[in-house]
């Protein structure tokens, strides 16, 4: 019999490769192995609704084992792979297992990255990645006297929407001027610091963490000023590392994240990667790593076409969205390198779009409960068109009629 096309990392990007070779007609083996407990699962309800209590934990299951055994894909759960040889074409469980491969898809993701201050390992502090992690959020926030996250990216924000909608006291230390800095224009960041402010959450800018106090479990946040924040519950989210140990260790090419081309393929052409654990270099030349479920599924598809000899790029625009109190946040494209931004809808309604312009190009759109301009920026952005600045101002104007 003939070897399996081996998976590490049975998650998004993990499950989407396995579903990809079969829907390239390939029904040969498939191994799917996977260092967590569960079958694969969606990790954006994590910080949304399974913290508020709107969904239970049967239902972030993407495929039951029930599922991928009917399509003849193999899960191993609870296995985790501690080496490659690339010479000998086989993965090294840590149970001491050797599985030869026919071909290889890294999906190893992410961790969160941690503090490395004083008091880090109190308990009480914790970061949020896994079904577990979240499960010990909620029940740490059930029982808080007041919450602390630090990192006012999209997890912390959601986190803090999250205790403040089951009534604790609930402050944000970010250490940049903004939130959201990294992916959003100031007038977006501007707009979700008066969100979180008007339901009471402590927004604090510019405001370096330095270590946690506490004596077993964590009392409060010292910040560089000198302050001490109460806080009996303390999460991190101040982002990812990349899990690409397995593949820097056999020699494959790393920056940031395991490196691959817009075909999911690494530098061995025997070996493809997908999802949060790369970092793709794209046609300019720079290095792009998202975090995203559609980045997950779409480099998904491109690695298990690249497996089977087959070159089909990912090179649709990136999209992502988050969900703070009321408001969904959907953007489309990447806003880095605007030089304008033209603004449609009412910030105080909470409905608005912001478009990014890079000269007269369009590059990105942020909405904020506009679904209807979201899809329409997708489509625009694929299709290279751009409305004018007055175009994207004018509630009035029908973006999809620029598709025609
Ligand atoms: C709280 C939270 C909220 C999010 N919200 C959103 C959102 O709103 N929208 C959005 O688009 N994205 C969101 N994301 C990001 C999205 O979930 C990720 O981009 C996506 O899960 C990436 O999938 P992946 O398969 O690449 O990696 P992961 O989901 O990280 O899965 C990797 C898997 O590989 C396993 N693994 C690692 N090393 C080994 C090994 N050596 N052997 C065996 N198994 C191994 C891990 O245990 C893990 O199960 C969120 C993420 C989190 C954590």
């Amino acid at each position: 019999m003939s070897h399996p096309f081996i998976i590490v990392g049975a998650s998004q990007a993990g499950l989407q490769v396995a579903e990809s070779l079969r829907g390239e007609g390939f029904d040969g083996p498939i191994t799917l192995i996977g260092e967590e407990a569960h079958p694969p699962y969606q990790r954006p309800p994590l910080s949304k609704a399974l913290l508020t209590g709107e969904t239970t934990e049967d239902r972030l299951i993407l495929r039951g084992p029930e599922l991928l055994a009917k399509r003849n894909i193999e899960l191993l759960t609870g296995a985790r792979a501690v080496a490659i040889d690339r010479q000998a074409s086989s993965v090294r469980l840590s149970d001491g297992r050797s599985l030869p491969y026919r071909g290889l898809a890294l999906t190893t993701g992410g961790r969160a990255r941690a503090l490395p201050i004083p008091g880090a390992d109190l308990d009480g502090v914790v970061t949020l990645r896994t079904i577990e992690d979240s499960r010990r959020i909620a029940a740490g926030i059930a029982k808080a006297s007041a919450v602390a996250v630090v990192g006012g990216g999209f997890i912390g924000l959601e986190i803090a929407a999250a205790a403040r909608k089951a009534g604790k006291p609930v402050v944000v230390l970010e250490a940049l001027e903004r939130l959201l800095a990294r992916s959003s224009a100031p007038f977006v960041s501007d707009f979700f610091l008066d969100l979180h402010r008007s339901h009471g959450v402590d927004v604090r800018l510019a405001t370096q963490v330095t270590a946690f106090a506490g004596d077993g479990h964590v009392r409060g946040v010292v910040t560089g000023d000198g302050k001490t924040h109460p806080a009996d519950l303390v999460v991190v989210g101040v982002g990812i590392v990349a899990n690409s140990e397995l593949a820097q260790d056999c020699g494959l090419a790393c920056e940031r994240g395991i490196v691959v081309d817009d075909c999911s393929r690494t530098s061995d052409p025997a070996i493809v990667a997908a999802g949060d654990c790369t970092a793709r270099r794209i046609a300019d030349g720079t290095l792009l790593r998202l975090e995203s479920v559609q980045n997950a599924i779409e480099q998904g598809k491109s690695a298990a076409a690249a497996l089977l000899g087959r070159a089909r790029p990912f090179t649709a625009a990136p999209w992502f969205w988050s969900d703070q109190f009321d408001v969904r946040l959907q953007m489309a494209g990447l806003s880095a390198g605007h030089d304008r931004i033209v603004v449609r809808g009412a910030p105080q309604e909470r409905r608005l779009s912001v478009f990014y312009f890079r000269g007269e190009r369009l590059i990105a759109v942020d909405s904020v409960n506009r679904a209807p301009d979201h899809i329409a920026a997708r489509r625009l952005l694929d299709a290279g068109k751009s409305p004018t600045f007055a175009q994207a101002a004018d509630e009035g104007f029908a973006l999809a009629g620029l598709l025609k």
